[in-house]
This record gives structure tokens, sequence and C-alpha cells, in this order.
């Protein structure tokens, strides 16, 4: 599939998953055997609620699950192509809905690398080995930075109550820090501001603009971060670049865990020469589901002489 192609199939796939409700229901409330028990064979499951679950049932679910899997994925395992897969992820380990998820992508066809706040760094031989690795053995062709609106990193990284958190974590989050501290994007510039004016040390509310915000310009750091100190400038800036040997594309996105869509911060950058795929994600169908259908229409019949709201396609 053409790396244009691609990154379209993986746009148009998160437009089509804005609904907040089931994501807020798979993710954070349902236990995991409930994710693959949909055709799963008759066995035996635990059914601790989540709520009053202790260590030994959160394993018991786990090994539960595992069973499933195991029954239910034999045969799609042997038949799994065996291709190297063409995305790596940079993702956040807070955000718990997998990229397979957001995107309807098969297990497997990409590969991740999680750290707090989805950060890339030339200085972390963790992140650095992976897409080395990623790119050198794999031959991935997009490396995507996923970053995540609800990211409790970010959130940290805005609190002036350093003591509160661990010294290892804020020394991994020290360079969101100095973004939130310098940025010149007008809507932190407006938070810090009013925050050095009220005395105000708590965390800020991550439906704030100037939270949002940070969450794009640390995305866009740590792009900025595998265009100069991953191995892509080195194989870049060589002399009398040849595109065939590595060609790789970046690019810098946000998921909002709110309405399920992706949105892609325009930071893309490949190799020299080559311009980059651009991709759009398809609009939604607007169509209501049955019961919004019903609301939508007494709440129309207020406003409007029409009859009934037309299902438009
Ligand atoms: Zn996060």
């Amino acid at each position: 599939m053409l790396p244009g192609a691609l990154l379209c199939l993986l746009l148009t796939a998160s437009a089509s998953l804005a609904r907040p409700l089931i994501y807020r229901e798979l993710s954070y409330t349902t236990p995991m055997t409930t994710l693959t028990s949909s055709t799963a064979p008759s066995i035996p499951t635990s059914t601790i609620p989540v709520n009053n679950a202790t260590s030994a049932s959160d394993l018991a679910l786990l090994l539960d699950g595992n069973t499933q899997f195991r029954m239910q994925q034999a045969e799609q395992r042997q038949s799994l192509p065996d291709q190297p897969p063409r995305v790596m992820f940079i993702g956040c380990s807070d955000n718990r809905i997998t990229t397979d998820l957001i995107f309807q992508s098969e297990p497997g066809s990409s590969i991740s690398h999680l750290n707090l706040a989805n950060r890339f760094s030339g200085k972390d031989p963790n992140s650095n080995a992976v897409v080395t690795y990623a790119i050198r053995d794999l031959g991935v062709k997009h490396i995507i930075v996923m970053g995540h609106y609800g990211c409790k990193s970010i959130q940290a990284a805005m609190s002036r109550q350093p003591q509160k958190i661990d010294k290892i974590v804020q020394i991994w989050i020290q360079p969101i820090i100095d973004i939130f501290s310098h940025s010149r994007r007008v809507e932190i510039k407006k938070l810090r501001s009013k925050r050095r004016a009220s005395n105000i040390i708590t965390a800020t509310n991550i439906d704030s603009d100037a939270f949002r915000a940070l969450v794009e310009e640390n995305v866009k750091a740590s792009v900025k971060n595998l265009m100069r100190e991953s191995i892509l400038f080195a194989e870049y800036h060589k002399k009398n670049f040849k595109s065939k040997k590595v060609e790789v594309f970046v690019h810098g996105l946000v998921f909002d865990e709110q309405t399920g869509e992706v949105k892609d911060l325009g930071v893309s950058f490949g190799p020299p020469g080559q311009v980059v795929p651009k991709a759009k994600a398809k609009m939604l169908d607007p169509t209501p589901t049955t019961t919004a259908t019903s609301e939508t229409s007494s709440t129309a019949s207020s406003t409007s002489t029409t009859p009934e709201p037309s299902q438009t396609t």
C-alpha cells in the first residue's frame, strides 16, 4: 500500500470512531475478558465486577482472557500474513486506548513505543533505539508521534507543585515543563500570565485551551527531535541523499478521547525532495442513531415547522 493511502486509511478509520461512550466503556470500565467475549466459545470466565476487583482477580481476568484468545484466535494466528509493519507509533503510556482500536487496524500491523507523554529524544536511549530498530530492521514507512488530549503527564508538567511529583517523573517531563515556561503560543502565554498574577499552583483543567495547546506543542517537539536527533537526521543530510534507501515520513497527531477524533498537527516531514503524503479523514455520517433521532426530532420540532429531520447521508 502506498504511504499516502496508508495514512489516509488510518485517518479515515479514526474519523469513523467518534463515539465517546463506546470508548469510555471499552477503555475504562470493561474487563479484558468482555472485549473478546462476543464470539467466544463457552468457557468458564470470571465475572468479578471491576470495582470490587482484587489483585488476584485482576490476574485471573487476564489469564481467562488469554484462554479465550487462544481458543478464538488459533486459526487466525496461523493465517496472519508475516509482513513487516509499515507504521510505528510513539505514544503515551497513560493513553489506555490502543492505536489498533483508534484506527481499527489489524493487530500486528504497527509497532509502538510508549512512554510518559509520548516523548522522543535523541538523548533517551530507549526511544532512540526503538526508532532506529524500526527504521533499519523493520523498514517502517511512517513514524507517528501520537499525543492525547487527556494526558496526565502534560497536566503534571503544568503543575506548580513539583514536590508532589516523583523526582524521576520530574526529570522525564522537564522538557515539557520548559515548553510550558517558554512557549509563545497565545493560549499558553495567557494561562502563564493568569497563573502568575493569581499565584495559582493547582493542576490545570484538561479541557482548557492552554492544556490542549501544550499537548500539541509537546507532540511537535518530539517530531522536531526526530528530525534533528534520530538516525533520520544523518540519513536525510547525507550528501547525494538517495531517497530509496530510507524513506520514512514522520507525523504529529493528537487523539481526542472525548470525540474519538485524531487531529493532524500538520508538522509532517519526510525524505529531502519528496512530497509528504497528505490524507484527510472522511466526514462522519451525520445520521443520528435511532435513540438520538427521536430526541433530535423532538428538539427540532420545537424550533422548526419541519415534521421530521431528514436522514442525510
Ligand atoms: Zn498521556
